[in-house]
């Protein structure tokens, strides 16, 4: 959908993937009570009129439509081509992905993994559906153009809450509020204020193990079942390692452990991943705490996840193990 154009503005491209942002309630009070992913992202684009007033031209399109607690490995797969479509035509300045919060992060990573954008990459979403009393999604909107608009952006934020968070340190981290993610340490990356922003730190870039061969994968469309099957499992009070038994038994081809504290492991789960390990199996070691991250030491047996929270060491698995497989 065209919906303004000049021949000097910026183009913005708008990607429509779902989640509460497009979610609709039967009660204008209703914030829980919605079904996500309903209005399409034209739409949404249309009920915004300073979106299209705000100097650049704007394209939507709609990629997926679905709560983002059912993101899946073909709709990862069309989205990364379609951000790569556009961010190779020149009169893109950037890209706006509108997504559910619950796998938000995990899309952010999984792009800036992927593509390592040299132009802007933003993801927004909502707390609220559009029918409610006083969404978020349409400030949140707005915020995520300004910041696919700022000259010198480059790589995949996400906007929230009129904060910018890195694709590499955002995380979801409160089920209700509105300011619902968090950078941890890291700290935002800025903020959106009035449209403009106040950048606190550079713009995210490059990714450990980002492989070449994974983006050809990724975009020469191979289907959902030759994707690596990657497993997280989690360490606790009387972890014994069954279940990583179980998941190697069943041809699991990576695990990420989500240690407790420094990435430390009950020695039964630790055994039962080192014999995953001599089996053939790519184990990571990340952390369950939510700020801070595996510091590694002498002797460790089990790589750590280089910062990484579990999910995220997860899609990174997923791409090393794509790469190497082709
Ligand atoms: N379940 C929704 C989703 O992730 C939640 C949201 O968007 O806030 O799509």
């Amino acid at each position: 959908m065209q919906v303004s154009g000049e021949m000097k503005r910026k183009k913005i491209v708008v990607l429509g993937t779902g989640g509460t942002i497009a979610g609709t309630a039967a009660q204008a009070g209703d914030n829980l009570g919605y079904t996500a992913a309903q209005v399409g992202i034209e739409q949404l684009v249309a009920e915004l009129p300073a979106l299209a007033d705000g100097g650049c031209e704007l394209f939507s399109e709609q990629v997926a439509q679905v709560d983002s607690k059912d993101m899946d490995f073909g709709i990862w797969r069309a989205l990364a081509q379609r951000v790569a479509h556009w961010l190779a035509q020149e009169e893109v300045q950037g890209i706006v992905i509108t997504h559910g919060t619950d796998t938000l992060e995990e899309t952010a990573f999984f792009l800036q993994a992927l593509l390592d954008p040299a132009k802007p990459v933003v993801l927004t979403c909502a707390m609220r559906p559009a029918t409610a009393l006083a969404p978020d999604g349409p400030q949140n909107m707005l915020d995520a153009v300004a910041v696919a608009s700022h000259a010198g952006a480059r790589g995949v934020v996400a906007v929230c809450a009129g904060v910018v968070h890195s694709a590499f340190d955002v995380q979801k981290v409160h089920t209700y509020r509105l300011d619902a993610f968090s950078s941890g340490d890291a700290g935002p990356l800025g903020y959106v204020e009035e449209g403009g922003l106040r950048l606190l730190r550079n713009w995210p870039s490059g990714q450990e193990g980002q492989a070449q061969a994974a983006i050809k994968i990724v975009a020469s469309g191979a289907g959902d079942r030759s994707w690596p099957r990657v497993e997280i499992v989690m360490n606790y009070a009387g972890a014994d390692g069954r279940a990583v038994r179980a998941l190697v038994a069943d041809g699991v081809q990576g695990l990420v452990v989500a240690g407790t504290g420094n990435g430390t492991l009950h020695q039964a789960l630790e055994a039962a991943l080192l014999a995953a390990q001599a089996g053939g199996v790519r184990v990571v070691r990340a952390t369950r705490c939510l700020d801070g991250r595996v510091l590694p030491k002498a002797g460790d047996v089990l790589a750590d996840s280089q910062g990484l929270s579990p999910v995220k060491a997860r899609v990174a698995l997923l791409l090393a193990l794509l790469a190497s497989a082709h």
